[in-house]
Parts: C-alpha cells; sequence; structure tokens
C-alpha cells in the first residue's frame, strides 16, 4: 500500500514571504491539495543567527491571507534538537560520522596545499583532514563520512540529476563549531519524523537533494519524492531572494500576489 501524501512548506524565518517563496508554498500547497494529501508548515529556524525575530508569526500570516493554510499546527526546528542529537549519535555510533578540528582557514590552507582551490558557491570542497582522527586538536564540528561516487537521483520537474558528493561537497557538517545543527541534518530528521512523502520546494535547493539522500540512507530513514520548482528572477536577472532585498509579499493584495505564483508555475 502506498503511503497517504504528506508534503510541507519550510520557510527559514530570515525575512519575510516574496514573489520567490510563495511560488514554491503555492506549488508545495497545490501538490499536496490534488494528491488528495496533507500539507504541514515548518519554521526552520535552525540557524538562530540567521533568523529575525517575529518573522515566523509574519509568515504564517502571510500564508493564512493567501488561503494557504496547513493541515497540522506549525513545528518550530528550534525546539527538535533532541532529536538531531539523537541522529547525530546514531551516525556516530555507525562510524558514519567524525568530529572535525578544522577551521575554515585551516580547510582552505589543506585545498591550497593540494593545489584543489575550487570554492563551490561560497562553500569550500572539504578534504577530508580530519577523517583519520583529530590527532589531539579539539573537537569543533561533526561531519558525515561521504562514500566516493556518483549519485543518480530523480526530479519530478528537472529529470535525471547526478552529483558525487564527495568530489563537489566533500564530508559535510551536521553539526556546526557554534553547536548549532545543520540545516541537512535538520531537515532530513524532520522530513521523515513528519512522515513527509513529497518534497517541494525551489530550484536553488536541488543540489542539497544529493546529500539529504545519503543522510536518508545513512540513517535508514524512508526517501520522499522531490520537486524543484523555477526560481522567479528579479528585474536584474538575479533569483528574487531574502538576501537580495526582495519586497516582502502584500498582505492586502493576496489574489495579485497569487496569480503572479500560479504564472511561474505555468498555470492558467
Ligand atoms: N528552510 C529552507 C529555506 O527556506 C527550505 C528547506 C527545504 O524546503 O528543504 O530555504
Amino acid at each position: 500500500m502506498t503511503q497517504p501524501y504528506r508534503g510541507r512548506f519550510a520557510p527559514s524565518p530570515t525575512g519575510p514571504l516574496h514573489a520567490g517563496s510563495l511560488v514554491a508554498a503555492l506549488a508545495s500547497w497545490l501538490d499536496a491539495r490534488v494528491h488528495g494529501g496533507q500539507w504541514l508548515v515548518r519554521i526552520e529556524d535552525v540557524d538562530r543567527p540567521r533568523c529575525v525575530p517575529g518573522v515566523d508569526e509574519q509568515i504564517l500570516g502571510q500564508l493564512a491571507a493567501c488561503g494557504l493554510l496547513p493541515d497540522e499546527p506549525p513545528q518550530w526546528q528550534s525546539q527538535r534538537d533532541a532529536s538531531y542529537q539523537q541522529a547525530l549519535d546514531q551516525l556516530v555510533a555507525h562510524g558514519l560520522a567524525y568530529p572535525c578540528a578544522c577551521s575554515r582557514k585551516d580547510i582552505e590552507m589543506a585545498l591550497r596545499a593540494l593545489g584543489r582551490e575550487r570554492p563551490r558557491h561560497s562553500e569550500l570542497v572539504y578534504p577530508g583532514t580530519c577523517r583519520g582522527g583529530l590527532h589531539g586538536k579539539p573537537a569543533r564540528a561533526w561531519r558525515l563520512r561521504v562514500a566516493p561516487g556518483v549519485l543518480p537521483w530523480t526530479d519530478r520537474r528537472l529529470g535525471e540529476q547526478r552529483q558525487d558528493v564527495e568530489q563537489e561537497v566533500g564530508d559535510f557538517v551536521l553539526k556546526r563549531a557554534d553547536g548549532l545543527f545543520a540545516y541537512q541534518l535538520a531537515v532530513v530528521v524532520d522530513d521523515a519524523a513528519q512522515g513527509i512523502t513529497h518534497v517541494v520546494r525551489g530550484e536553488d535547493l536541488a543540489d542539497n537533494t544529493p546529500r539529504q539522500l545519503l543522510l536518508q540512507r545513512a540513517l535508514g530513514l524512508p526517501q520522499p519524492i522531490y520537486l524543484h520548482t523555477p526560481l522567479v528572477l528579479g528585474a536584474n536577472g538575479e533569483k528574487l531572494s531574502k538576501q537580495n532585498g526582495a519586497p516582502a509579499l502584500e498582505l492586502n493584495a493576496p489574489q495579485a500576489a497569487l496569480a503572479a505564483a500560479a504564472a511561474v508555475l505555468g498555470l492558467p
């Protein structure tokens, strides 16, 4: 028997919803409705220093103004540290996660020494310095041990995708040096805990998917089906984002905002 459809919208409360994030919200809501499924909202406030107080409630208000009402009470990641720690402990117990003593500078220096200065977006490919132990240095972060090889996966809109996570990302962070859990771990633990069967989210997150698939396998969790929605570009051709100052959705004109989001999705 197939599991009943459960989808979600998982905004980070770093800024209010804008025309771009509404596309992902509307797409995930519509997909849930079309499948006769449930639609949840999860506030992804795991990266606490980047969160703006009050924006979580603002986002919930914006969604409600657009008629996008979750079928269950929203969940906040900031209340879920115990579950993330449990998942990390499980990975450590299976030898799949290890402590890392490297600062960003250490990683840059190690890559330079290897002749591999290749920043990927702003991230650095971790060269595996602490895989073999800390050699007396204090642990700062925890990383997943990534096996070599290309990981193929299928996106409902983008089709066949592939990523060599070891080569393109490296052993990635699960718990950061500041003690906060990384998005990759939190999202995987929560999607499983909430029984999410279908993830519908913006295309800018597509290249995180292979890391999440690896984590799901490592933790023995079910794998949702993924669909990444088109991004909304601003007048300058760049993707609309909170970082580049996309204006917040107007709560007094939800119909117009929804119509614009539907147009991006190619809906009449
Ligand atoms: N919290 C992430 C964001 O707002 C989305 C995570 C997800 O949908 O998997 O960019």
